[in-house]
């Protein structure tokens, strides 16, 4: 039987990994938005530049939803916390539409 502090901890780190998952996931949705719209894309970033930006984006969301994921079977559930809200507004498009 695992300490309850233990636990707890972990409990937090897969928290904290499920939010930083949510975000990449949003910020790698955000770059692949403003790699292909007219309105808010490419004003900054050459095609190649953007090309790299989603690759790096995807590599993080890779990243980090290998973390929750590992962190989730080592807890053996799915931490639920209320305050996990998705940080929508930083992450939306420039351009005001819905990313995709
Ligand atoms: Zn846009």
């Amino acid at each position: 039987m695992r300490n309850t502090g233990q636990q707890e901890s972990l409990e937090d780190d897969a928290i904290d990994a499920h939010r930083a998952y949510l975000q990449a996931l949003l910020a790698w949705e955000r770059t692949t938005h403003e790699a292909s719209c007219p309105i808010c894309g490419s004003k900054t970033m050459s095609v190649e530049a953007h090309k790299s930006a989603i690759v790096a984006a995807e590599a993080h969301k890779e990243a980090c939803r290998v973390r929750f994921r590992d962190l989730v079977d080592q807890l053996g559930y799915v931490p639920r916390r209320d305050d996990l809200a998705l940080p929508d507004e930083r992450y939306s498009p420039a351009c005001g539409s819905r990313a995709n």
